[in-house]
């Protein structure tokens, strides 16, 4: 979980990569970077904090230049330690080189290891470093990026979205299976790619299309170029997006990742109906779900969490104790709303459940007579492996109770989650072209330990070079 965001634009980019990066915020709250290329050199700032906290408007300026890219950063592999943050900078035989990636790579142990055996050596401990290191060194020996992509996705096993700059030329490419979302937009005097389209929408730029699973895309000052890396049987959207992670209002792999959430509310009730005197969300993750459910069962939407929006994320808080403490700070209940009434409270998954028990405890002390919890993803019952921040299957509350256990340990009235089948339905792709690894255990790529089903991933190894054609959105 990350988000990314890379721009040429003749008009300048270091303002727009910070306002996509702000319209990513939601995506990576830990550290911020940018990078961009002026014609001779790379200027670059990162930093840890929000985005709105790491870059200053005399900061912006001294980020010069026409092409640049940018990160905002939550932690999956490596530590929080300053040399992390992203983008990260290299130079190379004259070329400067800058690059940041969404997504967790599986095999980054054995890569790593592969390298260091060759004498590289690591100044991070992120995965991107790696991605870094096969492309450096692939292009050393082809000179060619698009043969450098290729090799790197023979070799990445995981999942990745991409963005270089080198020089003043960027590229941008999706892992085969497309597990994390990736997209084309055009700028004013430009094109840009990024990892939501919300990214574009801010920028008041126009949508083009998903970048393809396996495409790598190149930007430059005369406009853009795609080409298929490999081709993959089936692809493996994440899930996980839907469900929670991108914003309500990104369109991703065509489909409104809103539109899903009320969908999926109005199956809710369809599922496991219950008379009650109103429906509220958790805001914000619950609230789509929630206007689905109140939209299906007639009963009215009444708002009765209040959020503190200045306040960070509970989850990623390190103790269990500081995790509950900061719920009651995040959110307020509105005790008019809740005194007597029996409610149906939406959200839109439980992890280890320390939210959903400290919210509900927090309704019944405001006086609320029933809370009946509808969740708007299926139990989670397994870790991710490939990019989205979840605990060990020991943490995970789902991983080995029922549901009644569940509800018990949350205390809730009545519980239920939707149905995996109702999910997909409500996301409209196959089930087989969808990772569903953390609700299912079993995983689209190999990974040690774990079930898996693996698919076939042809390369247009050879002949891709022919393929490199005009752009068509
Ligand atoms: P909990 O059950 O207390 O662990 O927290 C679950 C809540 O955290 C959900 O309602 C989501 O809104 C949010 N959440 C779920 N997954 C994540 C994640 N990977 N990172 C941050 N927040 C998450």
């Amino acid at each position: 979980m990350c988000g990314i965001v890379g721009i040429v634009d003749a008009g300048g980019v270091s303002i727009q990569l910070y306002y996509a990066l702000y319209a990513l915020q939601h995506r990576g709250q830990e550290s911020a970077g940018i990078s961009t290329f002026d014609g001779s050199n790379l200027h670059k700032f990162k930093g840890n904090g929000l985005v709105a906290d790491v870059f200053s408007p005399p900061v912006l300026s001294d980020l010069k230049g026409t092409a640049g890219i940018g990160h905002v950063r939550y932690p999956t592999t490596g530590a929080n330690l300053p040399e992390n943050i992203q983008p990260l900078n290299f130079q190379f035989q004259e070329r400067f080189i800058s690059i940041a990636h969404n997504g967790n790579l599986v095999n980054t142990g054995e890569l790593r290891a592969e390298y260091e055996q060759a004498g590289q050596i690591f100044t991070t401990t992120t995965d991107t470093e790696i991605i870094a290191k096969i492309l450096i060194d692939a292009i050393s020996n082809s000179g060619s990026v698009e043969d450098a992509v290729s090799i790197c996705m023979h070799k990445l096993v995981g999942s990745y979205s991409v963005v270089i700059l080198i020089d003043g030329v960027l590229y941008g490419f999706r892992d085969p299976l497309g597990i994390k979302p990736f997209c084309i937009g055009k700028t004013e005097h430009g094109y840009m790619v990024a990892s939501e389209s919300v990214a574009v929408d801010a920028l008041s730029a126009k949508f083009l299309r998903d970048v393809k699973p396996g495409e790598l895309v190149r930007i430059d000052s005369e406009g853009v170029r795609c080409m298929q890396i490999a081709v993959a049987g089936k692809c493996a959207h994440c899930i996980f997006e839907y469900i929670y992670f991108a914003r309500a209002d990104a369109v991703i792999d065509g489909v409104l990742v809103y539109d899903v959430r009320r969908q999926i509310g109005k199956k809710l009730f369809e599922e496991d109906p219950v008379k009650a005197d109103s429906v509220g969300a958790v805001p914000d993750s619950g609230t789509a779900y929630a206007i689905g459910y109140a939209e299906g069962s007639k009963i009215p939407f009444v708002e009765s969490l209040m959020k503190n929006r200045y306040m960070g994320r509970t989850f990623i808080m390190p103790t269990q104790k500081e995790r509950e403490r900061a719920v009651r700070i995040k959110l307020n209940p509105i005790k008019a709303h809740l005194k007597d009434k029996s409610v149906v409270l939406v959200d839109d998954s439980i992890v280890r459940g320390t939210t959903s028990k400290r919210i509900i405890e927090m309704m019944r002390d405001a006086g609320a007579r029933e809370v009946h919890m509808r969740i708007g993803s299926p139990a989670i019952k397994a870790p991710c492996y490939l990019g989205v921040d979840m605990p060990t299957r020991e943490e995970l509350i789902a991983s080995n109770r029922v549901e009644e256990e569940v509800r018990r340990s949350i205390t809730a009235t009545s519980l239920h989650h939707i149905s995996i089948e109702a999910l997909i339905e409500a996301i409209g792709f196959d089930r087989e072209n969808l990772c569903t690894g953390c609700l299912t255990g079993c995983y689209p790529l190999p990974i040690d330990g774990e079930h898996a089903k693996p698919c076939h991933v042809d390369f247009v190894d050879g002949t891709y070079q022919a393929k490199l054609g005009s752009f068509e959105a």
